[in-house]
C-alpha cells in the first residue's frame, strides 16, 4: 500500500483519477507535475498542498509561482523539474502518467531512488524497456501496471504460482472508433473522427493511438517488459464492449480473465494499494445489463501500426523507440491536420525501414534514436 505519492503528469485524465483515489484514501501527495494546465495545477496546488509543483517552461513556472505565492509549495520546471519530482524523499511511489517517452528520464530516476513505480506512461517501457526493468530489479523496487490491460494481466497473475505455466497473454483492444473499416476508409477520417472513443474518455493522445491501433501496438511492447513473456506468446483480441480486460491463458489452456465495467479508477486504485483492495467509487459490473461479448480477430493489414509494433519489439534494439518516436511526432503531425490518418502508420512502418537500428542499451543510444524518429516523421509532409 502507497504511503505517499509523487504524481508525473497530475492535470491528466490519470493524474486526475489518481488524484481523486488519493484523496479518498488519504494517500498524501508530496508532488504533481503538468506540462501547461496551469489553472488545474494550482488548483490541485491548494486541495493537495504538496511539497513539490513542477510546469513545464520556466513561462509556466513564473506564472504559477505568483499565483500561489501564498502557500507553502514550491515550483519548479522542466526535465530537472520533473526529476526532481521523482525523487522526492517524502514519496515511497511515483505514478508516472506523463505522456510520451518524456517519462523515461524521470522514471528511471525514481527507481533509481528507490521509489516504486505505478506506470501509466506507457512510452517508457516501450523505449526503454529492459534499461528500466533491470534498474527496477537492482534497486529492489516494484512496477505496478496501471494501463488496464497490463492491470488485468498482473491481477489474472495473483494465483499464479510459477510464471512457466503461462502460456498466453491476451490483451484485449476495443478495436476503436474505426473498427472494421478497410484502409481506404481510413484515409479520409477527419480529427474529430478519430477522437471519438466508443468506451474510454481519455487524452488526445492516446485516443488517436486507439483509434490507429497503435496502443495495442504499444501495450504488446509494454507487456513483454512488464511480465517478461516471449512476443510470439502475447495475442491481441478486439473485444468490443471493453468488459474483459485481458486473459492469461495456462498451459492446461485454462483462461483466467479480468473484468469489470471500463474506468480506470479499478487498475489506478489496484497499483497504489496492492495488495489489498478496498471500495472503489466506480459502477458494479451487471452482466445481465451487458448481455453479450464479443470478440474478433485484429486486422493487421488496415492497421498497419499494430503490426509495426509487433515488428519491432521482435526485431529488438531500438527499433521500438523508433516505433514510437515516429508515432509521437506524426500524431502530433495528424491533431495539427497535417498529414493524413494512415500516413501515421506509414510512417511508423517505414521508419523501420529507413532509419539504422542500433543497441538500445543505454539512455543516449535511446535518446538519439528517439531524436531520429521525430526528424523522420517530422520531414513526411516535405516529400
Ligand atoms: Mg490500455
Amino acid at each position: 500500500m502507497t504511503k505517499c505519492i509523487s504524481i508525473l503528469g497530475s492535470t491528466g485524465s490519470i493524474g486526475t483519477q489518481a488524484l481523486e483515489v488519493c484523496e479518498k484514501l488519504n494517500i498524501p501527495v508530496a508532488a504533481i507535475t503538468a506540462n501547461s494546465s496551469i489553472d488545474l495545477l494550482e488548483d490541485q496546488i491548494r486541495r493537495f498542498k504538496p511539497k513539490l509543483a513542477v510546469a513545464g517552461t520556466k513561462e509556466y513556472a513564473d506564472k504559477l509561482s505568483i499565483a500561489v505565492a501564498d502557500t507553502d509549495t514550491k515550483i519548479s520546471y522542466g526535465m530537472d523539474g520533473l526529476i526532481e519530482a521523482a525523487v522526492i524523499d517524502e514519496a515511497d511511489t511515483v505514478l508516472t502518467s506523463v505522456v510520451g517517452m518524456i517519462g523515461l528520464r524521470p522514471t528511471l530516476a525514481a527507481i533509481g531512488a528507490k521509489k516504486n513505480i505505478a506506470l501509466a506512461n506507457k512510452e517508457t517501457l516501450v523505449t526503454g524497456g529492459n534499461l528500466v526493468m533491470n534498474a527496477a530489479k537492482e534497486n529492489g523496487v516494484k512496477i505496478y501496471p496501471v494501463d488496464s490491460e497490463h492491470s488485468a494481466i498482473f491481477q489474472c497473475l495473483q494465483g499464479c504460482p510459477d510464471k512457466k505455466l503461462i502460456k498466453r497473454l491476451i490483451l484485449t483492444a476495443s478495436g476503436g472508433p474505426f473498427f472494421g473499416r478497410t484502409y481506404e476508409q481510413l484515409k479520409s477520417v477527419t480529427v474529430e473522427e478519430a477522437l471519438h472513443h466508443p468506451n474510454w474518455s481519455m487524452g488526445a493522445k492516446i485516443t488517436v493511438d486507439s483509434a490507429s491501433m497503435m496502443n495495442k501496438g504499444l501495450e504488446i511492447i509494454e507487456a513483454r517488459w512488464l511480465f517478461d513473456v516471449p512476443v510470439q506468446n502475447i495475442d491481441v483480441v478486439v473485444h468490443r464492449e471493453s468488459i474483459v480486460h485481458s486473459m492469461i491463458e495456462y498451459k492446461d489452456n485454462s483462461v483466467i480473465a479480468q473484468m469489470g465495467v471500463p474506468d480506470m479508477k479499478i487498475p489506478i486504485q489496484y497499483a497504489l494499494t496492492y495488495p489489498d483492495r478496498t471500495e472503489c467509487d466506480v459502477g458494479v459490473l451487471d452482466l445481465t445489463k451487458v448481455g453479450a461479448l464479443s470478440f474478433y480477430e485484429p486486422d493487421y493489414e488496415t492497421f498497419r501500426c499494430l503490426q509495426a509494433c509487433k515488428k519491432a519489439i521482435e526485431t529488438g534494439g531500438t527499433a521500438p523507440v523508433l516505433v514510437n518516436g515516429a508515432n509521437e511526432a506524426a500524431v502530433a503531425m495528424f491533431l495539427n491536420g497535417k498529414i493524413s490518418f494512415t500516413d501515421i502508420g506509414e510512417i511508423v512502418w517505414n521508419v523501420m525501414q529507413d532509419i539504422q537500428i542500433g543497441s538500445a542499451d543505454t539512455l543516449d543510444s535511446i535518446l538519439s534514436a528517439d531524436l531520429a524518429a521525430r526528424e523522420y516523421a517530422n520531414s513526411f509532409v516535405k516529400k
